[in-house]
């Protein structure tokens, strides 16, 4: 009898299984670069005390990583988080340095954090953390070096404190784009902190129009669930209600709620700004998340945490395309089961990257000492990002013709004659880009 495959949850495990799987739809690839692709360029501990309101003295460990700057300075979140490991972190990173590839953003990859609990912080020690953690990073952050941006648990207000900071330390320069995601009176940009819920939009609409599902071409009737209702999961909701489609399930930490004739995400808010969570809405039935996610719909869209569908979930999903609005929701193995079972996964790197393409119009703006209006901001998300499903839609049909270009059997879209997914499509597009440019800056020295 087969032995059971035992499922990694190990993020860099789990980045390496994703990354091996798209550079063989790589035709050359020099065996040194893989391996120079495969790590972090380098990785920053900071360890430093913190006088807590108490007078009592903690010590905190934070860290940056830059995974590749072949296109630019880095570029990525700041996480606090208890939980939080460099393991995780390095993924992001990595995670972050394709997703600049793939939108033809001039950024390297780069993530950080500190581990903390904000829930038990006050306003003052998480200040205190975050201006001495910035100082702890001296010029390893800078404007033309490494960008960083809100990410759980950090907000606008932490990038107004790290500004701040760095620009105490660098005084008599333009230092606004040291960090994106600022308050719009610090320089922020409109549209950034819906911009990852309106991406996830633009890719979707975009790409059911191309009708790879003859029965599902338009957002309007389409039947959605989505798992997290946060930043993310509220504006994604909002856009595709907004263009008709019916928002049947939504869920948040606390649980989910389910509603047949569809819910409405304006009202969810309203209910959740005074209770805290979805739960209980009016005329709704509650639903577990495991529940949730197992909902026959059109659209599943996971937008809360990693590692939600795996290997022991996937067989059970009743979607026609899950969006993966999260990073990294589906585990390897379950990509796997998807794909045999001819459920389409459109990719988080595609999916939102809607955030650091404003994020990097943000960091354009402060530049040119310019605030773009809203109209202005969301035409140029819209454009970006239906270019970007549209360049992986393209390969993705194109590329198998190749393959089968001898043979009489014509087997459309499979790599070594399996399924071939959008994730490998589009991470082979990123791999094959920086490996490209790396060469033709030439190796240094
Ligand atoms: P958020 O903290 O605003 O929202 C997260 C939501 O997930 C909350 O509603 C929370 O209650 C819910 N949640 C937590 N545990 C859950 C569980 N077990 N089941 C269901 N829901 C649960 O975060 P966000 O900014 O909306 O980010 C969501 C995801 O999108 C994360 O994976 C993040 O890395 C990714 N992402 C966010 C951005 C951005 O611009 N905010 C950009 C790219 C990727």
């Amino acid at each position: 009898m087969a032995e059971k495959k035992m499922e990694t949850f190990d993020p860099i495990e789990m980045s390496e299984q994703q990354f091996e799987k798209a550079i063989s739809c790589i035709k050359k690839l020099k065996k040194g670069l893989i391996e120079f692709l495969k790590k972090p360029k380098r990785v920053t501990i900071v360890n430093f005390p913190i006088e807590m309101d108490d007078g009592s003295v903690q010590s905190f460990k934070g860290y940056r990583v830059i995974h590749n700057r072949v296109f630019g300075p880095g570029k990525g979140g700041i996480r606090y988080h208890p939980d939080l490991t460099m393991e995780e972190v390095i993924s992001m990173a990595k995670l972050m340095t394709w997703k600049c590839a793939l939108l033809n953003i001039p950024f390297g990859g780069a993530k950080g954090g500190v581990i903390c609990d904000t829930k038990v912080l006050t306003d003052g020690e998480l200040r205190r953390i975050t201006r001495r953690f910035t100082s702890e990073l001296g010029d390893n952050i800078g404007p033309n070096i490494d960008i960083p941006a809100p990410d759980m648990y950090t907000s606008e207000q932490t990038m107004a404190w790290i500004f701040d900071t760095y620009d105490m330390l660098h005084p008599g320069k333009n230092n606004r784009p040291v960090v994106t995601g600022k308050p719009i009176e610090m320089g922020g940009s409109y549209g950034r902190n819906e911009a990852t819920g309106n991406g996830v939009f633009f890719v979707t609409e975009r790409f059911l129009a191309k009708a790879l599902i003859p029965e599902l071409q338009t957002v309007s009737g389409a039947r959605v669930v989505i798992q997290g209702f946060g930043n993310v999961g509220a504006v994604t909701a909002q856009a595709f209600f907004r263009k008709g489609a019916t928002i049947t399930a939504v869920s948040d930490s606390q649980g989910g709620v389910y509603c047949e004739d569809g819910l409405n995400p304006d009202e969810l808010l309203a209910f959740k700004e005074v209770h805290g969570t979805v739960v209980g809405m009016p005329n709704t039935m509650t639903m577990s998340n495991e529940e949730i996610l197992q909902l026959e719909c059109d659209l599943l869209i996971p937008a809360a945490l990693s590692n939600q569908i795996h290997g022991e979930n996937a067989s059970k999903i009743n979607a026609k395309v899950i969006v993966e609005a999260a990073n990294s929701p589906i585990t390897p193995m379950a990509d796997e089961i998807l794909s045999e079972r001819g459920i389409y996964v459109l990719p988080d790197i595609v999916v939102n990257a809607g955030g650091v393409t404003v994020s990097y119009f943000e960091w354009v703006q402060n530049q040119m000492n310019q605030q773009w209006d809203l109209e202005d901001v969301n035409a140029r998300l819209q454009k970006k990002m239906y270019k970007v499903i549209d360049l992986v839609f393209d390969h993705w049909q194109g590329f198998v013709i190749c393959e089968d270009i001898s043979s009489n059997e014509k087997k459309l879209n499979t790599l070594n004659g399996k399924k071939l997914d959008f994730r490998s499509v589009a991470l082979s597009i990123s791999v094959e880009r920086v490996a490209k440019a790396t060469l033709l800056r030439g190796i240094w020295p």
